[in-house]
C-alpha cells in the first residue's frame, strides 16, 4: 500500500515521509478492533492504529475530492482506503509491535469477551468510588464503552448513573454486564449508532439510534415506567439521560 497525507495533524508519532516509507510495499495482514481503536496490521508487523473519536471514519473507495479526507491509502488491489475526519480530533499512529503492546497493556477487557465474567466485572466496578457511568467509560477499566452505550446500559439495568461504582452489588453487576452485551450486540447488528457523523466503511449510516431508550431522550417518557426522563451534565460534564423513578 501507499499513503497520501492531506492533514498532517491527525498523525501521531510519525512524519508523512516516514509513514510513506514504512507503508510502501507493505501488505495488510489483518484488520481488527481493540477498545475504540481500529488496528490495521501490516505484513511488516507495523500496526496502523486509527482512533476515529467523534467524527473520524475509515472509508473504502470513498468518492475523491473530499475536503475532509485526512489520509488516503492506495491498496495493491486497486481499492482506496480513506481516513476522513471533519473535526480532525481523531488520530492515526504507526506502531511497532512493542509500542502497540504498551498501549494495549493500559486497556481494560472487552465487554464482549467471554473471559469477562460477572465476578471479574463486579471486581472492576468495586475498585472505584467514582460514578458508575464514569467507571464504565474508563478505558483502563473496561474498553470501548462511550457515552451512548454507558447511558443505555445503565437505563436497561435500572441503575442510577451517578451511584458510586463500588456500591453496585454483584447481582446488579451481572445485570449490567448482560445489558451492555445485549446493547452492543444489537448495535453491531444494526451497524452502529449514527446521529450525524458516524459512517461504516462503505459510507452507510448505523441504524441503532432508533432503538435508543435513554440517550438523547431527556424529557421524553421512560419506556419502562412512563415518567419523564431526566437529563444531567453533573456526572461527567456530558449530558446523561436517566429515569429518576426506575433507575436506582
Ligand atoms: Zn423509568
Amino acid at each position: 500500500m501507499s499513503a497520501v497525507v492531506h492533514r498532517v495533524e491527525v498523525l501521531r508519532g510519525v512524519s508523512p515521509s516516514r509513514l510513506s516509507k514504512r507503508l510502501t510495499g507493505a501488505l495488510v495482514a489483518a484488520v481488527w478492533r481493540r477498545a475504540k481503536i481500529v488496528v490495521i496490521e501490516l505484513g511488516t508487523s507495523d500496526r496502523l492504529a486509527v482512533q476515529p473519536r467523534f467524527t473520524g471514519a475509515l472509508l473504502v473507495n470513498a468518492p475523491p475530492g473530499d475536503q475532509y479526507a485526512a489520509l488516503a491509502f492506495s491498496l495493491t488491489d486497486g481499492r482506496t482506503l480513506t481516513y476522513r475526519d471533519v473535526r480532525r480530533l481523531g488520530t492515526v499512529a504507526l506502531l511497532r509491535p512493542g509500542a502497540w503492546a504498551a498501549l494495549e497493556a493500559g486497556l481494560g477487557p472487552e465487554p464482549l469477551d467471554p473471559a469477562l465474567d460477572g465476578s471479574r466485572f463486579s471486581r472492576l466496578l468495586a475498585a472505584s468510588r467514582r460514578p458508575i457511568k464514569v467507571r464504565l467509560m474508563d478505558q483502563r477499566a473496561l474498553a470501548g464503552i462511550g457515552n451512548i452505550y454507558a447511558t443505555e446500559a445503565l437505563w436497561r439495568a435500572g441503575i442510577d448513573p451517578s451511584r458510586a461504582a463500588a456500591s453496585v452489588s454483584t447481582t446488579e453487576a451481572v445485570t449490567l454486564l448482560r445489558a451492555l452485551r445485549e446493547i452492543l450486540s444489537a448495535s453491531i447488528a444494526a451497524r452502529g449508532t449514527t446521529f450525524r457523523d458516524y459512517r461504516d466503511a462503505y459510507g452507510g449510516r448505523g441504524g441503532y439510534a432508533a432503538h435508543l431508550q435513554a440517550y438523547g431522550r431527556a424529557g421524553e417518557p421512560c419506556a419502562r415506567c412512563g415518567h419523564p426522563l431526566a437529563g444531567t451534565s453533573a456526572i461527567d460534564g456530558r449530558m446523561t439521560a436517566f429515569c429518576a423513578w426506575c433507575q436506582r
